[in-house]
């Protein structure tokens, strides 16, 4: 691959404001695309519209905007996509991937919660549309996670890609849209792993190469917790050159005090970028920067 074909992104859930767990995973995807002379895209993933706000999209952009983390082009929003996750969703369904499915949350709590079969639920409607997975297992090499074996049907859980009220998934968006853009490599949490065999299952279906993929530590506390809006991370404040080295340091890159703007201090970041540098299992947070990151 040329250095010029590289395209990564950075694909943020406007639910709440960018907080420091989404800064580190911004900075990471930056400085891999930076360092291999690519293209850095963002996009907005608000495609759960009972989740998201307009108002944490454009905080998110401006925040990341004010740390020199700008989109190479304008920002996608995943709502004004629909149309082309319903064609793919189409295609899937003439290939007869797809099956209807009317199961409440009620009936499957007695599964744990998983789809594992195809059901006869589906003479009534709405219904949703769920995605058959065979016992595939997938494997792919993570620059930090090292060799991954995925299994698609461990836990079994045929995962819905259109739901009964109309709104596309997660799973099916993000293949999409990573194919419709180009993205030849993702940065993203580990938290993500989880997800990953069905995207690649989603991919060998439609017939598209999927990109490369590295998974980062996850960010918690000495007390075994995420970092994470559900657990009460902090929005991080604007432009704030303290914060973007700390996170530069959790990613051990250290950027000596004579680079004075968020720009210099990226600059100077990007050589020093270094996936393996990081241990794959997590990014223990001291406690001072723990206590000062969450409410
Ligand atoms: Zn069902």
């Amino acid at each position: 691959m040329s250095a010029s074909s590289y395209i990564g992104r950075f694909a943020p859930s406007p639910t709440g404001p960018l907080h420091f767990g989404s800064l580190v995973t911004a900075l990471a995807s930056y400085l891999d695309s930076r360092q291999h002379h690519g293209q850095w895209l963002v996009r907005i993933e608000d495609i759960d519209g009972t989740r998201c706000q307009p108002e944490h999209a454009s905080h998110i952009l401006q925040t990341l905007a004010s740390y020199g983390l700008e989109s190479d082009l304008p920002p996608v929003f995943q709502s004004d996509r629909l149309n082309l996750y319903q064609q793919q969703l189409e295609r899937l369904h003439e290939l007869d991937q797809l099956y209807p499915c009317n199961c409440t949350r009620a009936q499957l709590q007695t599964q744990a919660g998983l789809h594992p079969t195809r059901c006869d639920s589906h003479t009534r409607l709405p219904h949703s549309w769920r995605l058959a997975c065979p016992a595939n297992t997938f494997h792919l090499h993570d620059a930090i996670q090292g060799n991954l074996y995925l299994s698609l049907a461990e836990p079994a859980n045929d995962p819905v890609l259109k739901r009964k009220d109309g709104y596309f998934s997660y799973q099916l968006a993000v293949v999409v849209d990573d194919h419709l853009q180009g993205v030849t490599h993702i940065v993203r949490g580990a938290d993500l792993i989880d997800t990953t065999a069905q995207q690649l299952h989603l991919y060998q279906l439609l017939g598209w190469q999927a990109p490369t993929m590295t998974h980062l530590p996850l960010i918690m506390g000495s007390d075994g917790r995420k970092l994470s809006k559900q657990n009460h991370a902090k929005p991080i404040p604007m432009a704030d050159l303290r914060v973007l080295r700390k996170a530069l340091a959790y990613l051990k890159i250290n950027v000596d005090e004579a680079a004075h703007s968020a720009k210099g201090i990226l600059d100077a970041a990007i050589p020093q970028w270094s996936p393996q540098r990081l241990a794959p299992d997590k990014i223990e947070l001291s406690p001072p920067d723990l206590a000062s990151l969450v409410f």
